[in-house]
């Protein structure tokens, strides 16, 4: 029997905590626990060597009781439907948790980006959308980028669902490139609502941002962003990671160097300043004052927990951390802010690029970071004011937040018939 906790599972013990401390009747606990709607497809794409492959994708649509389904498309080698049902199910609460008129779906095709070309990729992403089409659209379900897909690819879909519908169509999608509809922030939007998350949470503990030092593990579009934006507040990033390994010096990285260093080389690995090379593991395990676990699932485990040094852990990634883990944490006293709040800046973004191009405005970098600061700091003090007064953790915390919407949303609406 394999011993890999899955991430249903965690979603699941997650959502069991919360139904029991709501006291949610039963019948809307069974609803909440599975996604409304599932879609799987067999994406055929001609490649470069004219040979035709099949890639497996997916379309989760978890609840939609407070708007129209969001959340991202994941590309990779190993994403699976179960997964992605979990992925869906965070969604849902993320955007109850912010208040943001949306629920919950995710996307996935298992495929490894890294290996494949641009015109392979955007065969792939056009095939995959032409596959969605019935089910996604401004009004009901609107994809947005996640691991290994990005603006370019948000283009691609922008492109074929409004070729499909006959006129241009740039709601339909989020985190596009900004010359055909995109906003201002979004791209480093996931990142800096990290740092705002942080940066409340540090004022709670009575730590100063300034001179802190930061582990991040994984080094894409939020790693990346997370550390930059944390070395511009002034603190020390120490060690970063990606899915080849991690390097460490103690006097700080200078986090826009390791992040050209990887555009030209594939990795962090090898960057010249750090002092050694270490691993995944034992950048989770680094004496640190923040921890921001940015890559998967399941990385801080009931194996890991007891060794982690950080007094606060921001989950850029979602659901980086098992249940089992969460409770050393907890008895550890670690401040751990959880996914559904920490990272939920960036469909926050993806919310008034949305409203944006359904009002055919254009905001201001200036304005959309105002109104992204606002969002984070209400919801951060409403999760954590709620862990006072309720005395449970922020995860739990955020987790009645978020079910108890949308179980209301849900019970508002009724059941028809
Ligand atoms: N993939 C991101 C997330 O997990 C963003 C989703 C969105 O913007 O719709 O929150």
């Amino acid at each position: 029997m394999s011993t890999q906790i899955e991430p249903l599972d965690v979603a699941l013990e997650q959502l069991k905590i919360a139904a029991e401390m709501l006291n949610l009747d039963p019948g809307v606990h069974a609803f909440l626990k599975r996604p409304k709607r599932t879609l799987t497809v067999s994406v055929p794409v001609k490649m470069d060597d004219d040979q035709v492959q099949i890639f497996w994708g997916c379309r989760v649509q978890h609840i939609d009781a407070r708007g129209p389904y969001k959340g991202g498309i994941r590309y990779h080698p190993c994403v699976n439907l179960d997964e992605v049902k979990a992925l869906a199910m965070w969604m849902t609460w993320k955007c109850a948790v912010v208040d943001i008129p949306y629920g919950g779906a995710k996307g996935g095709v298992c495929c490894n980006p890294k290996k494949m070309s641009q015109t392979e990729l955007e065969h792939l992403t056009r095939r995959y959308t032409n596959m969605l089409l019935d089910f996604i659209g401004p009004h009901k379900d609107v994809p947005a980028p996640d691991v290994y897909t990005n603006p370019q690819i948000m283009a691609w879909l922008m492109d074929t669902y409004s070729r499909f519908k006959g006129y241009s169509v740039p709601e339909c999608v989020t985190g596009k490139p900004i010359i055909v509809g995109g906003s201002e922030g979004r791209n480093e939007a996931t990142s800096r609502g990290v740092l705002i998350s942080i940066r409340e949470a540090a004022r709670r503990v009575g730590m100063k941002m300034k001179g802190a030092t930061m582990a991040v593990q994984g080094y894409g579009n939020v790693g990346g962003n997370a550390a930059k934006i944390a070395h511009n507040m002034g603190v020390k990033v120490v060690g970063v990671s990606d899915s080849r390994g991690g390097i460490y010096s103690p006097k700080g990285l200078d986090p826009a160097k390791v992040w050209e260093h990887k555009m030209k080389t594939g990795s962090v690995l090898g960057f010249k300043s750090a002092v050694k090379e270490i691993t995944n593991p034992e950048l989770l395990e680094l004496e640190c004052d923040i921890l921001v676990p940015a890559a998967l699932e399941n990385q801080i485990t009931k194996t890991n927990a007891g060794s982690i040094k950080a007094k606060i852990v921001g989950e850029a990634a979602n659901g980086p951390t098992t249940p089992d883990a969460d409770k050393i944490l907890r008895e550890k006293k670690v401040f751990l802010i959880p996914d559904i709040l920490a990272n939920a800046g960036g469909v926050t973004v993806s919310y008034f690029e949305w409203v944006q191009n359904l009002t055919r405005e254009h905001w201001t970098l200036e304005e959309v970071n105002r109104k992204l600061e606002n969002v984070m700091v209400k919801s951060f003090k409403d999760v954590y004011d709620a862990m006072v007064k309720e005395e449970v953790d922020m995860r739990t915390s955020a987790l009645l937040l978020g079910v108890g919407r949308v179980a209301k949303a849900i019970e508002t609406l009724g059941l028809w018939p």
